[in-house]
């Protein structure tokens, strides 16, 4: 059985920690590196009921894609629902590490497992990543459909492609305009409305998108329909592809891993109730 140092190595050589943001904190939150990992999950939040799942199933290494701690912090008090998680994790043995920022831009990146959830193909970054001679690295991704599908057509097709959440897709623009180019980012993507327009895509799907951005994008002329689907929706896809890689790694070392995808939806919101005689 691998050390998690070995493990971490491996999952930072995927994902350097080095192109996460600065403003970023990724990397191992706690564990200790001469432990040995048998069983690993992944998750897109590092919350309670996610560490309650790694205790049940019996995972030594919880990655996941949302830090628990993104700014300093005084205490680890169990009494605060992130020192609880602390808590259980080091009183488990249960190591976290978390893969961001750093996992966005990679290839694959947290944009292909969404683009490859939604049945797309990519034709490269939305952002590209200067540092990349392939091209390939970066923000977000920009894809083509195989077929032309309307405007409602496709929010079915991404309501429908994308794990089930409380949220579903919402969506801005003329129902009946034709999709044949999209622009998808995992997360909150409304700060990539200039780069979309500039790639002249017919949409955009991403999550967390706010009134004033959307409202102010939709009186700009060449913007395309807007898709807004749950935050956890558009990375969990991330967890099935960063799995497939681990495996992969594991399969080649002989490692024997044993490695989990969570589907617990932990997107926070959990009902949606539509108004009486709402368009759809
Ligand atoms: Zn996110």
């Amino acid at each position: 059985m691998p050390r998690l140092s070995e493990v971490i190595a491996a999952l930072d050589a995927l994902w350097p920690p080095e192109r996460a943001e600065s403003w970023d904190a990724v990397g191992t939150v706690c564990g200790d590196p001469d432990t040995e990992v048998n069983r690993v999950l992944f998750a897109v939040d590092p919350v309670q009921e996610i560490a309650d799942e790694a205790l049940r199933i019996g995972a030594d290494l919880i990655v996941t894609h949302h830090p628990l701690y993104l700014r300093g912090t005084t205490t680890v008090a169990a009494g605060h629902f992130k020192g609880r998680v602390v808590h259980t994790l080091i009183r488990n043995d249960i190591a976290l590490h978390v893969a961001h920022t750093n996992a966005d831009t990679a290839d694959p990146g947290v944009s292909d497992a969404l683009a490859a959830a939604l049945d797309l193909r990519v034709t490269g970054p939305l952002v590209p990543d200067r540092d990349d001679p392939h091209g390939r690295r970066g923000l977000g991704r920009l894809c083509e459909l195989d077929r032309p599908m309307t405007v409602r057509e496709f929010a079915a097709h991404a309501a429908k492609s994308l794990p089930a959440t409380a949220q579903g897709i919402r969506c801005a623009g003329d129902p009946d305009a034709t999709v044949r180019t999209v622009a998808v980012s995992g997360g909150s993507g409304d700060s990539l409305f200039a780069q979309v327009r500039a790639a002249g895509v017919d949409a955009f799907l991403t999550a967390d998108l706010r009134h004033h951005p959307v409202s102010e994008a939709r009186g700009t002329a060449a913007t395309p329909a807007l898709f807004d689907a749950a935050h956890w929706a558009t990375e969990w896809p991330w967890c099935e592809q960063a799995a497939a890689q681990l495996e992969a790694i594991s399969d080649r070392a002989g490692w024997h891993l044993r490695v989990h995808v969570s589907t617990t939806v932990t997107d926070p919101w959990t009902s949606h109730f539509s108004s009486p005689g709402a368009p759809n």
